[in-house]
């Protein structure tokens, strides 16, 4: 395994660009773990920003900031510090940054629920400059090479999120989040959605070894049931 040390974005980018097959390394806990497929490693550390500011009405989460940090801040809206808190490992909330979990946009993901219904948006260095897009637009079009910078999410974001999994380290089976009257929901292997209550109706869902497609969706429809809160597991 080969790791690069740029010291900059344009150059991060270049690599990723010109190495077919590398991926950038942030906090390591997906592409350093044993039997990674990657050869080429383009380790972002060295120029990524991991403070967390607040900064107008907005917090600022470097992408570099780790789980933990972020679940342990006092300006991070409890909603997001819980999603960074159902990573259930110490050790992995301290290697793990928020950008390497939103980059990876997994529909089991700590962060993504939590991140579409706060409607955060990204710091993206896209080849050509940093501009900052809706969490969602990322999910839908961002192109592999581009650099996630940090996070920007309302301090003032109120709500909640549930993640639902048969044990508190096993993937999550379903995720829902809602602030005000924003909500989204993801379901392994691979729905994501946000809207409105109810838009976990348009989701394709699968079965899975985690349960089937109807279980899913039961799930889903009881998540924000009333009088139905907290976290499970
Ligand atoms: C046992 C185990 C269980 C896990 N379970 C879960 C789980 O249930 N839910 C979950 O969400 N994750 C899970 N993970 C994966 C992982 O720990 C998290 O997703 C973590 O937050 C990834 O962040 P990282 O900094 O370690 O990313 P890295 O491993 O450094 O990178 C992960 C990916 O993100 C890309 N990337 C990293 N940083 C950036 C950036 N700034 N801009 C653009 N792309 C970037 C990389 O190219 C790579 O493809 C699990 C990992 C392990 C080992």
């Amino acid at each position: 395994m080969r790791i690069h040390r740029p010291s900059a974005p344009e150059e991060a980018y270049r690599l990723r660009k010109e190495i077919a097959g590398s991926a950038y390394l942030l906090g390591g806990t997906t592409v350093l773990t044993l039997g990674s497929e990657f050869e080429d490693l383009i380790d972002i550390n060295g120029f990524i920003p991991g403070a967390i500011t607040a900064e107008g009405s907005n917090v600022v989460i470097g992408a570099g900031a780790k789980l933990e940090d972020v679940a342990s801040s006092g300006i991070v809206p409890p909603v997001i510090r819980t999603a960074a808190a159902s990573c259930p490992s110490l050790q992995q909330r301290n290697m793990a940054a928020i950008g390497g979990n939103a980059a990876s946009c997994r529909a089991d993901g700590y962060m993504t629920a939590a991140l579409l219904a706060s409607t955060a948006t990204v710091l993206v260095y896209d080849g050509s400059s940093a501009r900052s897009i809706l969490y969602y637009d990322y999910i839908k079009n961002h192109e592999p090479e581009w650099i996630v910078l940090s996070i920007s999410v309302d301090s003032n974001a109120d709500g909640t999120v549930k993640r639902i999994s048969r044990a508190s380290h096993m993937h999550a089976v379903v995720t829902a989040a809602r602030c005000g009257d924003h909500y989204a929901y993801t379901a392994m292997p691979s729905a994501i959605i946000s809207g409105v209550c109810d838009c976990y109706k348009d989701m394709v869902l699968e079965s899975d070894t985690l349960g089937s497609a109807e279980y899913k969706r039961y799930l889903l429809s009881v998540i924000f049931e009333e009088g139905n809160d907290g976290n499970k597991s």
